[in-house]
């Protein structure tokens, strides 16, 4: 229970508790083991206030009320895309920090991508919160939170998760963890774990750690060069982790989860965005379960970086076809609320 939430009174945090956690806190309380699985179908509908349980006895409810309490988000900001229905979502958190989180709407279900951090260590430079810095990670409570105030305020179902929001994920491994088994639960949002995708800049260790933990999550890797002297241009964990340490971990990861690497390659004008370029990414990941995402670059105020045109794009997308390589070029959703990558959130935080 060491990495638990707790206030100041230090009240526990029952949304980021595992179902574990939960049934070890009833029974050294008194109380049934099995009665986490009620707590925990109440969180799932949204329920923050305890009196609001009404399968628990008074009593329970009492000693719930002196010792815990239920993360909440508050909205504090929400643009709804006229274009596509996209929603971008400030949250504020209950330290007063604020966190983006994104509903989008597509044919094979709603999808919610969520933060996991608070700002980021890792200074990704076309990146618009790593000037920011990092300030701490989210608890499990706070991501499942996201999920929960997106279902209330869309009356929506969620389908996806996406943890592609501002943080590493990886770098708040535990939580993390922790979130993507809360929100699978059969009593809880029961999210299967092939609808949920966590995105890295490439923490090659924890790759390894999570291939090992055989859930059959999703896996994207931002990649956004072919070779290391380029990637350490634009991502300074690139120094650390070279290509081929993140290829090899890949398959491991494939082999353990049987799932699909998506490779995500943001397209760079005259950066990374040649013929060239494509062939050497193609000729490192040809022969893998793998798909490349070919992202449009957002333009981020004060970065000298802009995307590469639609043309350009489309050249790199045949030429990676050409060794049998999947490739999609993102849909750009929610143009016109600033819905990609953190540019809210700079934009609230700035004024
Ligand atoms: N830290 C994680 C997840 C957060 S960023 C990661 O690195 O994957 C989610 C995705 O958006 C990553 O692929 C990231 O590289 C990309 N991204 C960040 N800034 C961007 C920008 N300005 N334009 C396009 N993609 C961007």
């Amino acid at each position: 229970m060491g990495n638990m939430k707790e206030k100041a009174n230090t009240k526990i945090d029952l949304l980021s508790l595992s179902m574990d956690e939960l049934g070890s806190f009833l029974e050294k309380a008194g109380e049934q083991k099995y009665r986490a699985k009620q707590i925990i179908r109440w969180l799932a509908k949204g329920i923050k206030d305890i009196d609001e349980m009404t399968d628990l006895s008074k009593d329970l409810r009492r000693m719930l009320k002196e010792t815990s309490y239920i993360e909440k988000l508050e909205v504090w900001e929400r643009y709804k895309s006229k274009i596509d229905g996209t929603v971008k979502y400030i949250f504020k958190l209950s330290d007063g920090n604020i966190i983006e989180s994104v509903l989008m709407q597509y044919k094979f279900g709603n999808t919610a991508c969520i933060s996991s951090q608070i700002g980021c260590k890792m200074g990704c430079k076309f990146c618009a919160s790593a000037p920011l810095g990092f300030v701490r990670n989210l608890s499990a409570g706070e991501m499942l939170d996201q999920i929960l105030a997106i279902i209330k305020d869309s009356g929506l179902t969620i389908r996806n998760i996406v943890i592609m929001g501002i943080g590493e994920p990886l770098d708040n491994y535990e939580n993390v963890l922790k979130f993507i088994r809360n929100v699978n639960m059969a009593d809880g949002l029961n999210i299967g774990y092939r609808h949920i995708t966590i995105s890295t800049c490439g923490l090659v260790e924890k790759i390894k750690e999570l291939a090992k933990e055989k859930i059959p999550i999703n896996l994207s890797v931002s990649l956004h060069a072919p070779n290391d002297e380029k990637r350490q241009k634009i991502m300074p964990i690139g120094k650390i982790y070279s290509i081929d340490k993140i290829i090899e971990v890949c398959k491991i990861y494939t082999e353990e989860t049987k799932r699909r690497i998506t490779f995500e390659y943001a397209l760079i004008d005259g950066f990374n965005d040649t013929r060239q370029d494509a062939r050497e990414l193609a000729s490192r990941i040809k022969g893998m379960l793998c798909h490349v995402n070919l992202i449009p670059l957002n333009t981020v105020e004060g970065v000298n970086l802009k995307t590469a045109n639609r043309q350009k794009a489309e050249i790199f997308k045949k030429e990676l076809e050409n060794y049998n390589i999947p490739v999609t070029i993102r849909r750009e959703l929610g143009a016109d609320i600033e819905a990609a990558c953190g540019q809210l959130r700079r934009r609230v935080i700035g004024r």
